[in-house]
């Protein structure tokens, strides 16, 4: 089993769907967007490859979303999750369908399966990727990721095989609306056996996030070392309940414990995309910033003038965040008992 290196064979953007006990998960449907964008510009297909069992008509409904071919991959074998057998399975699809790119989103379960599946195509994947952009001309992917530490953006290319492949990390794109009056082709693939080693699932059980959702929340209050304590992360607690939004913190706040690691904001955290940040002795490092994208405010509070944070931020305001925030809980106290 392998990929190609003519280039001309290959046509398409797959997206590789995840489907939850909810349904899609919200990052697949984001990356459907994002494709039909690349796709209109490429003028070629969207196809969307769906792996799973008991799976019914919800394939059809990536149509909607943005696919023109809706791939599905439905078995008992694939009731549970087992990295080996969806990247086989994934591979074969791939072979047969010839895509020049494959995306997916970096969830856990495609960061897994993904690298699998590229391995055995003997081909290239960029992964947990924040931007994704095309070469018109060349018919290239441009994925873009945090390299050296988070202290550059790199775009890494894969200009000879086929297919380029790429995750990206969730939140990194509007969520696009469904249009039922799209037309587009369910179209069943039988992988053919696949053995699973001997791996056998014998409970699978969600990861337990702690805390109110980062990304979903339209306020969050990011904490950063400067301000670190549990009593500052208390009367931030008390803003984002009165304000329903939510804590978010950088990485050495979260290494010190002060905040759970699902509060982690950045390259090895959350992206976010918040109407409001207010950010509270942050200093600004590219890795805590990556994350931050397509924010409406960015206020940030910090006593150096010179901190990087400035140089993003929409408001700055040099000073002593922790002379600030009681003042600022207290005003909205005022504002929400009226
Ligand atoms: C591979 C890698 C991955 C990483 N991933 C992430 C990530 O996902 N997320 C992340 O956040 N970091 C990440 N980091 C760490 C990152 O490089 C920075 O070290 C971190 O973001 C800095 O956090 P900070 O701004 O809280 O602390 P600092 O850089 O120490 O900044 C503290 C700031 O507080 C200000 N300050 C001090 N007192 C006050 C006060 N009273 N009022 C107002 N301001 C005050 C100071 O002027 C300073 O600017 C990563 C690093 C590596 C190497």
């Amino acid at each position: 089993m392998a990929g190609g290196s003519d280039r001309a064979a290959w046509r398409g953007i797959m997206v590789v769907a995840q489907v939850t006990e909810e349904g899609f998960h919200s990052a697949t449907l984001e990356l459907l967007g994002k494709a039909r964008e690349l796709a209109d510009r490429l003028e070629t297909e969207v196809f969307a490859a769906v792996i799973g069992a008991g799976l019914g008509n919800a394939p059809a409904e990536l149509v909607g979303y943005g696919a023109d071919k809706v791939y599905v991959v439905e078995g008992e074998e694939f009731s549970s999750f087992v990295g080996s057998v969806f990247g086989t399975a994934l591979a074969r699809l791939v072979e047969e369908v010839q895509p020049e790119m494959v995306i997916a989103a970096a969830t856990d379960q495609n960061r897994s399966f993904l690298p699998y599946a590229a391995t055995l195509l003997e081909t290239g994947l960029t992964a947990n990727c924040m931007e994704l952009d095309v070469d018109e001309e060349e018919r290239l992917l441009l994925p873009t990721r945090p390299a050296y530490s988070g202290n550059l953006m790199a775009t890494i290319v894969c200009p000879e095989r086929r297919p380029q492949m790429a995750t990206v990390k969730p939140y990194s794109f509007p969520l696009p609306s469904h249009d039922s009056s799209r037309r587009g082709e369910v179209v069943p693939f039988d992988p053919g056996p696949i053995g699973a080693g001997g791996v056998r699932v014998v409970e699978s059980r969600p990861l337990q996030r702690e805390g109110p959702d980062l990304r979903k929340a339209d306020f969050i209050v990011g904490i950063g070392r400067g301000v670190a304590d549990e009593k500052l992360i208390a009367q931030a607690q008390v803003l984002a309940s009165l304000t329903g939004g939510a804590v978010g913190a950088t990485r050495p706040v979260c290494d010190m414990g002060l905040l759970p690691e699902s509060a982690q904001i950045g390259q090895t955290g959350v992206s976010i995309s918040p109407k409001m940040y207010l950010a509270l002795g942050i200093s600004g490092a590219a890795p805590h910033t990556v994350g931050i994208q397509n924010v409406d405010a960015f206020v940030a509070v910090n006593k150096d003038e010179s901190a990087p944070v400035f140089d993003m931020a929409s408001h700055c305001v040099v000073g002593d965040a922790r002379v600030l925030l009681p003042l600022l809980v207290h005003e909205v106290q005022k504002i929400v008992s009226k």
